[in-house]
């Protein structure tokens, strides 16, 4: 499975990192061995000294495709989740002042925190879900899927035209304004719709 991520999709983080409003959505990937283990806590990786959080709303495929209009992008998913990006901040901002690719800061392991799945038929619209990230009893991170610049059936869209889209692969759709670092014994909490995802203790 891949996981693909799509950058400065909320309007409000892309001017907080001083970035302009992209033309089409940026997109990377993660290979799987990004994935943070379930119950284990995300330890800091050594070359970085920034590591920042960044909530996103994420969607599981559940049926392979390719070139997915948008109109029939609902039927290739079924649950929609919360997760967090880790991006090593110091790391990626050298990257970006070159030029170069962002793997190193975006897609070591352990940078893709995935919490709990919930279906879709939860929600009475995917297009007006709030979610927040929780540090410490504190909120840092707020955010609607309404302000997404590229909707969730845009993205799969978009994304399908590039990349075939296979059973298990996970979106994550951007993070809303508020990021900023995490530091050793810092606890993050993840909510959907008011539904807990995920509690992540830092190490
Ligand atoms: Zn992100």
């Amino acid at each position: 499975m891949k996981i693909i991520c799509i950058g400065r999709n909320y309007s409000q983080h892309a001017e907080e990192l001083s970035n302009k409003k992209p033309e089409s959505p940026i997109i990377f990937i993660k290979p799987d061995t990004a994935i943070l283990q379930s119950r284990l806590p995300f330890y800091i990786p050594p070359f970085s000294n920034q590591i920042h959080h960044e909530v996103e709303v994420l969607v599981r495929i559940n049926r392979i495709g390719k070139y997915i209009e948008e109109k029939f992008a609902h039927k290739y998913y079924q649950e929609i989740g919360l997760g967090i990006d880790f991006t090593a901040r110091d790391l990626q901002q050298n990257l970006k002042e070159k030029g170069l690719p962002w793997e190193k800061a975006k897609a070591f392991d352990g940078s893709a925190l995935i919490g709990n799945w919930f279906n879709k038929n939860n929600f009475s619209d995917l297009n007006q879900l709030d979610f927040e990230l929780v540090k410490n009893s504190e909120t840092v991170q707020e955010g609607n899927t309404s302000q997404m610049i590229w909707s969730i059936d845009t993205l799969i869209n978009v994304v399908s035209r590039f990349f075939t889209l296979k059973i298990g692969d996970i979106i994550f759709t951007g993070t809303p304004a508020g990021v900023g670092p995490v530091v050793e014994n810092d606890v993050l909490e993840g909510y959907l719709e008011g539904k807990k995802a995920f509690t992540l203790k830092i190490k």
